[in-house]
């Protein structure tokens, strides 16, 4: 059947991608490492098989912002190889071998210097950078969602999904919750995403690199986080981060008003400012 929903550019056949073992699971369905072969090339990738139970409506969401996906192209930013289209879909992206950031963060604990994490952090801010400059906002900036390709690069993983089905379905529904703890004031109190909402959930990004895949507001409930920000109460610094980086998050990314808060590229430059302070030290 010829579907012309502008995602035949990004087809691949079946018959070239040759499925290994499973490396994770997620809400869309497993995720299995992959070889893909392409003019007798092999390529190892990493194949998310969605669920044969997903409704119409949500497959036609997948295959669009698949399509969106494979138009980011950025070095930290996971790549959307191509997509199986008809049922089972498979999205073929390309591997992370070292896996989540947060497992490898705790994983590491007391192994990853200073300068490893502001690194992770930097190559972060300038995928949103650039995911921003292309007008695109994120909406669910975690460490869960980023991955690792090797010692010295992590990539932010495939957003698109998230992103494409209704956003209250896939908390509520499927995952049961919505990321509270990591979002922006607005977000939580009327459902209002932006580039701000993005820099605020980047913030809580830094803060879980240097509290090395801890999760942010331990021992607080969701429902109590709201207050505990209204009431000026912020994340509070781990020993990893440096001082004048906290500071920046409590002061400026974490500002309560969405106007107050720096725009990407300047975090950008802040975490830039930091590699090269830490170089000098
Ligand atoms: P979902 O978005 O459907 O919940 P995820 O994207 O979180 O699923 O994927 C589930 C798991 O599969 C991840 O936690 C990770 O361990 C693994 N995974 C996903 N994509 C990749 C990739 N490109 N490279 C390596 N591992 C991956």
């Amino acid at each position: 059947v010829a579907i012309s929903n502008g995602v035949d550019d990004i087809r691949i056949r079946r018959e070239s991608v040759t499925l290994k073992e499973l490396i994770g699971g997620g809400q869309f369905g497993n995720v299995y490492k992959g070889i893909f072969t392409q003019d007798d090339v092999h390529v190892a990738v990493a194949v998310k098989v969605c669920k044969a139970e997903n409704e119409p409506a949500d497959m036609q969401l997948i295959l669009q912002e698949a399509h969106v996906m494979k138009n980011f192209k950025h070095d930290h930013i996971v790549a959307m190889i191509g997509v199986c289209a008809e049922n089972p879909i498979w999205l073929v992206l390309e591997l992370a071998p070292l896996g989540e950031l947060r497992q490898y963060l705790s994983g590491n604990k007391g192994a990853l210097s200073a300068t490893t994490q502001v690194l992770f952090a930097y190559q972060l801010s300038t995928a949103v950078e650039y995911l921003h400059s292309n007008n695109y906002v994120h909406r669910d900036i975690a460490a869960r969602n980023a991955l690792v390709s090797n010692a010295n690069c992590v990539k932010l993983s495939d957003f698109g999904l998230s992103r494409a089905l209704d956003y209250d379905a896939v908390y509520t529904a499927s995952r049961g919750k919505l990321p509270i703890k990591w979002l922006a004031p607005e977000s939580i109190l009327y459902r209002a995403f932006s580039m701000s909402s993005d820099v605020w959930m980047f913030g809580i990004l830094i803060w879980e690199i240097f509290a090395c895949g801890v999760k942010p507001w331990t021992g607080v409930s969701n429902v109590d986080v709201v207050g505990r920000i209204e009431a000026g109460d912020r994340p509070s610094r781990t020993t990893d981060c440096p001082e004048s980086m906290h500071d920046f998050l409590v002061h400026h990314v974490w500002a309560f008003e969405a106007h107050k808060r720096p725009v990407m590229s300047e975090i950008v430059r802040v975490l830039q400012e930091v590699q090269e302070q830490l170089k000098r030290w």
